[in-house]
């Protein structure tokens, strides 16, 4: 029982603290297990709600997979300022902040050309009425004169 978590972290990598097998005990501290708590931020970063707990092995996992699953479990993170985030892991150490930067540069910088929906400009749907091409972000518009409805 006590090593089950240990164990899980070893064939799963880094997990939140609740999809852990067992509660953390403290002999299990003692042999490698880690918690990193991303606290919740203050200013333009105090609404994205926490504090997370990640459980990663000590020796094993490098700071960058522990953010790493951090971000995937809590992906409405990416949508925040990346500054602040940066700021805030930098709160917990250098590798952090470095492991925070690595993470979010991995993850495709922002398209000037997105449209305020988020589509690429020139990207297009199915009309589900008239199975027409129509620009994303214009089917409300299209349905107005859309020969099928
Ligand atoms: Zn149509």
């Amino acid at each position: 029982m006590e090593m089950g978590n240990l164990k899980h972290l070893r064939e799963h990598g880094p997990v939140p603290t609740s999809d852990l097998p067992h509660e953390i005990r403290a002999p299990q501290r003692a042999e490698g297990l880690a918690v990193f708590k991303l606290k919740s931020g203050d200013g333009r970063t105090q609404s994205f709600g926490g504090p997370f707990r990640i459980a990663y092995l000590f020796d094993d996992h490098e700071p960058v997979e522990v953010v790493r699953v951090l971000f995937e479990t809590e992906s409405h993170l990416f949508g925040l300022d990346r500054r602040g985030l940066v700021k805030l892991f930098r709160g917990h150490g250098r590798q952090w902040s470095a492991a925070a930067s690595t993470v979010l540069s991995e993850e495709s910088p922002p398209n000037p050309d997105r449209n305020p929906g988020g589509w690429e400009a020139g990207e297009t749907q199915d009309c589900p009425f008239c199975g027409g091409d129509v620009l994303k972000g214009a089917l409300p518009s299209h349905l107005r004169t859309c020969p099928e409805t």
